[in-house]
């Protein structure tokens, strides 16, 4: 199928590609429901006007947009929240309780990112983070629920990829909000054996317990489907989800062969160990691209991942 930016889902669901980086990277979504609006995740700041725009296609008042739901705090997922709260008079900032302060005051995020990404790579990818106003925030703790006109959104809090990551369960659509905790799973590896999806370690709060904890009472709740935010809607997640629980395991593993040996070599051995392991699974999942389409598709992730990977290599150390 050719590229959309919007791209209409069932139940009143619109996948918008943020343009981070390449195309199909990384996705939010537009809910409607009644004459009421949800964005949930918002891309980077580079978004906003996307989002926009997509609002003034529909001829959608931007009063109507009752939440701004990011799942967590990675930029990639709340990066736009500040410039769309400026431009949607109406809407409530739903955040996870440990995320609440960095929306408020970004300069944590953005020194953050810098660190991981470099101050050029920063300034192209992310644009900028704008702090939002402490009235306009509200803090979902695990259980709680909004609803958008007759829809209820649930919020469940799910630690492993951040320790600010909430999921939001969707039973209109028997579907999940999964962020980064139900993993990735790219349009272009998709195959006849189904999604090829893989776990996310970006830095700097992996935690593969946790996660694997998380993954398991995403399933437990039954859904038909997940909105992924890398990238798009899966349905039928309970076999994806077996593997991505596996492949967890896969990755501890795969790190703490690579932890002994010159600590400065650390994060090449980890980015070639998991090129290796990511590769060959794809393989065996059916992936037919050569191998520099799939260090085209990949390649951002294993590089973060494996970051992510040494910094809980390091963190675990006594
Ligand atoms: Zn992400």
């Amino acid at each position: 199928m050719t590229f959309q930016v919007y791209h209409s889902l069932p139940f009143g669901i619109t996948r918008i590609d943020t343009a981070m980086v390449h195309e199909e990277l990384a996705a939010c979504y537009l809910m409607e429901e009644a004459g009421e609006c949800a964005i949930i995740e918002t891309g980077t700041h580079n978004t906003v006007p996307i989002i926009l725009a997509l609002l003034d296609e529909k001829g959608i008042d931007r009063g109507a947009v009752k939440y701004v739901i990011p799942t967590h705090v990675h930029l990639d997922h709340a990066g736009g929240v500040g410039g769309l709260m400026q431009a949607l008079p109406q809407a409530t900032l739903l955040i996870h309780p440990r995320g609440a302060r960095h929306m408020i005051d970004p300069s944590k995020l953005k020194a953050g990112a810098t660190a991981v990404y470099g101050e050029e790579q920063f300034a192209e990818v992310y644009g900028d983070v704008i702090p939002v106003d402490e009235g306009r925030v509200r803090i979902m703790e695990d259980g709680d629920s909004v609803m958008l006109a007759q829809r209820e959104l649930v919020f469940y809090d799910t630690p492993g990829h951040a320790r600010h990551h909430f999921c939001v369960h969707d039973p209109a659509s028997k579907g999940i909000f999964t962020g980064d905790t139900f993993g990735l799973s790219y349009p272009s590896l998709v195959t006849e054996n189904g999604p090829f999806t893989l776990p996310t370690t970006t830095p700097v709060q992996f935690d593969p317990e946790p996660l694997k904890h998380s993954i398991r009472r995403l399933l437990a709740l039954k859904p038909e489907r997940m909105f992924l935010t890398h990238y798009g809607m899966l349905e039928d997640p309970q076999e994806p989800g077996e593997r991505l629980l596996g492949m967890v395991d896969d990755y501890v593993t795969l790190a703490e062969q690579a932890a002994p040996g010159e600590a400065a070599g650390l994060l090449e051995r980890l980015e070639s160990a998991l090129q290796e392991y990511l590769f060959g699974r794809a393989r065996d999942h059916g992936v037919t691209l050569s191998k520099d389409e799939l260090q085209a598709a990949l390649g951002f992730d294993i590089n973060l991942n494996s970051q992510g990977l040494k910094v809980w290599l390091q963190q675990r150390q006594p």
